[in-house]
């Protein structure tokens, strides 16, 4: 079996899914006492946090490269990074690996493929929505048609994650509103819709609405899950 790295912490809220979601997912295929091999570097997000809003992207590849360098050197076989936004430096880190990257959007473009969904909702951060390393790569490389919601409702979706979800914070009022625009988004002709931040599962999933919905952590493990296990 195959190390996984992971670069966590972006935020450990979601990270806590993830090492859960691949350990099961391990002992689910192979049985027993059966868990994941896993290198991790788990970050202060409040750094990481306090460079986006910064727009200091630049220097926050740097601290995520130097921390992944730290994964590859405890074994990692590939590594995640453990956050959809943070895939704006995923090049920079790359960059500074001998290690592949499992791309959370490739992952993600993946599935939705294999589930024969062309025409795609997409929430997550206001970079993720509206920023090439994520939208345009969904649409560019794999011929998606990615809808997202309206400029005062891509405020609120970014505001709820910021302010509560990575704080661990879920509120009712906030589990409506994503709700509210899933089905707006479904309504512009979406046949799915990606919750691409890796905390939107804490608010909100699949027993919620009958729009289908596709949750980057779970899928993202699932494919490391694969990767993994690869001879
Ligand atoms: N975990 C979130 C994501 O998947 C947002 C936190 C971050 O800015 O990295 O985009």
């Amino acid at each position: 079996m195959k190390t996984i790295g992971l670069l966590g912490g972006m935020s450990w809220e979601s990270t806590l899914w993830y090492y859960q979601a691949l350990n099961e997912g391990i002992k689910k295929q192979l049985g027993g006492f059966h868990s994941a091999k896993i290198a991790m570097y788990s970050v202060d997000f409040a750094e990481i946090e306090h460079l986006q809003m910064q727009g200091d992207w630049q220097k926050a590849g740097e601290v995520l490269a130097q921390a992944a360098l730290g994964v590859e050197k405890c074994g990692a076989d590939f590594l995640l990074i453990c956050t959809n936004t943070m895939h704006k430096v995923a090049p920079n880190i790359q960059a500074k690996l001998s290690i592949p990257l499992l791309h959370i959007a490739d992952a993600t473009a993946q599935e939705l493929i294999r589930q024969e969904v062309s025409k795609v909702g997409l929430l997550g951060t206001a970079f993720t929505m509206e920023q090439d390393f994520y939208k345009g790569r969904l649409e560019q490389k794999y011929g998606l048609e990615v809808v997202v919601p309206n400029q005062a409702d891509r405020q609120i979706v970014h505001k709820i994650i910021y302010d509560e979800l990575c704080l661990g914070r879920i509120q009712s009022d906030s589990k409506n509103e994503y709700l509210r625009i899933i089905n707006e988004l479904e309504k512009q002709g979406a046949q799915g819709v990606i919750l691409g931040c890796t905390e939107i599962g804490l608010l909100v999933n699949q027993d919620d609405t009958q729009v289908k919905l596709f949750d980057t952590t779970f899928i993202h493990a699932d494919a490391a899950i694969l990767e993994a296990l690869k001879t």
